[in-house]
């Protein structure tokens, strides 16, 4: 089985916009920035043989404010900018009461099944409770971003930067490889 990185797009793979304390997703193409530095640290990722799953809760596409045509043309930049191996989105409002709207754990049940991914040993990485949620209630190890979003939610790293995230991530991956390679012998 493969293992994931599960990612959370808005203020980690693209910069968001602030308002008060709530980051406002963009809704336009030309609003779409994708994060620079984000690049390299993923082609980290995909070099240790990790798939790479952004998540992404876009309630606009439900309430009417976000086009899906729109979405596609900022998912397609992303895919081009990240060597990302797939991007899921929930298009519901929290009224819809659907399974994929984080903190629940939809997308990563839905893309568990889709990459044949083993959760126990994926990650997810987010500056958001709600990821963090969603990585407990499947078995994922989450390392979440220092940020306002963390709340005091169960999360099993808190990291200054992405840096350090990715860098923890890729020991603790390592480590575990070395677990399965010795229980082997
Ligand atoms: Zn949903």
């Amino acid at each position: 089985m493969k293992l994931g990185v599960f990612i959370e797009r808005d203020g980690v793979l693209n910069q968001v916009r602030l308002e008060g304390q709530h980051q406002v997703s963009p809704l336009t193409l030309d609003e779409f920035k994708v994060n620079g530095e984000v690049t390299p640290l993923l082609k980290r990722l995909k070099a240790a043989g990790l798939v790479l799953i952004a998540t992404t809760n876009q309630p606009g596409l439900s309430r009417g404010y976000l086009f899906r045509r729109e979405l596609d043309r900022m998912h397609d930049a992303l895919r081009r900018a990240l060597p990302l191996d797939d991007i899921l989105v929930c298009p519901h409002d929290e009224t819809d009461r659907c399974p994929c709207r984080k903190p629940k754990p939809g997308l990563l049940i839905e893309a568990g099944f889709k990459w044949h991914l083993d959760l126990d040993r994926s990650f997810v990485v987010s500056d958001k409770w709600q990821d963090a949620e969603a990585a407990r209630a499947t078995g994922c190890t989450s390392l979440l971003l220092e940020s306002p979003w963390t709340r005091s939610v169960h999360h099993d790293f808190l990291l200054p930067n992405l840096v350090a995230v990715i860098d923890k991530l890729l020991q603790l991956h390592r480590s575990h490889r070395a677990l399965v390679a010795s229980e082997r012998l």
